[in-house]
């Protein structure tokens, strides 16, 4: 066995409530450039600061549903009432160059993931739900938040106790606690599974 020849990149999916950390844990694996993060397409409007093409790259419903038509999307789901997806050939091409690519997804993308039939697919993916500590801490801890108004967290709280009990279909759930914790437990899974067999 040639273990220099070129291994695939992990399909790393990151699924949990909004509120758990999730992306922030993503995007610190991609700052140090062990992962690229997969860029999604919303509806929904850029909150204060977010960045088009870095943050989402922010679509009418129009035009979202016009990719969706030309079969650019990986996967998509309506979520909180906005339309996201993920740019199919973004995805691909780096899994093949070796490069891992980070999903922060709900959890009925990640069931679109999951049922993908490509071999490829199944071979590189790698999936993590991200738990709060409680429903209570949740709520603090969106509340500091403080960029949603009270419909649009009420609706966030409702869809988090929903999407929480999704968290067996994942291969690993990390239980958040201290943010050096759940650093480190993030960095555990994705070093282990850069190891495994199916991505050679
Ligand atoms: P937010 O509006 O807080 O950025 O994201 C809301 C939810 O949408 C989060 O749970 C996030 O993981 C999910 N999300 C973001 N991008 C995508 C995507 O491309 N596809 C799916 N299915 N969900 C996404």
């Amino acid at each position: 066995m040639d273990f220099s020849k070129q291994r695939l990149g992990q399909l790393i999916v990151v699924s949990g409530p909004s509120g758990t950390g999730k992306t922030t844990l993503a995007r610190k694996v991609c700052d140090r450039g062990e992962a690229v993060f997969s860029v999604s397409c919303t509806t929904r409007a850029p909150r204060p600061g977010e960045v088009d093409g870095k943050d989402y790259f922010f679509l009418t419903e129009e035009d979202f549903l016009a990719r969706v038509e030309r079969g650019e999307l990986f996967e998509y789901a309506r979520v909180h009432g906005r339309l996201y997806g993920t740019l199919k050939s973004y995805v691909y091409e780096n899994l093949q160059r070796g490069v891992d690519v980070i999903m922060d997804i709900d959890v009925q993308g990640a069931m679109q993931v999951r049922a993908c039939e490509d071999d490829l697919v199944k071979r590189c993916l790698l999936e993590i739900f991200v738990m709060p500590p409680s429903l209570d801490e949740l709520r603090n801890r969106l509340s500091g938040r403080a960029t949603e108004d009270a419909a649009a967290f009420e609706l966030r709280m409702q869809n988090a106790a929903a999407e929480m009990e999704h968290w067996r279909k994942y291969g690993y759930v990390l239980v958040s606690g201290t943010r050096e914790d759940d650093a480190r437990r993030f960095d555990a899974i994705l070093e282990a599974g850069r190891m495994r067999t199916s991505l050679w």
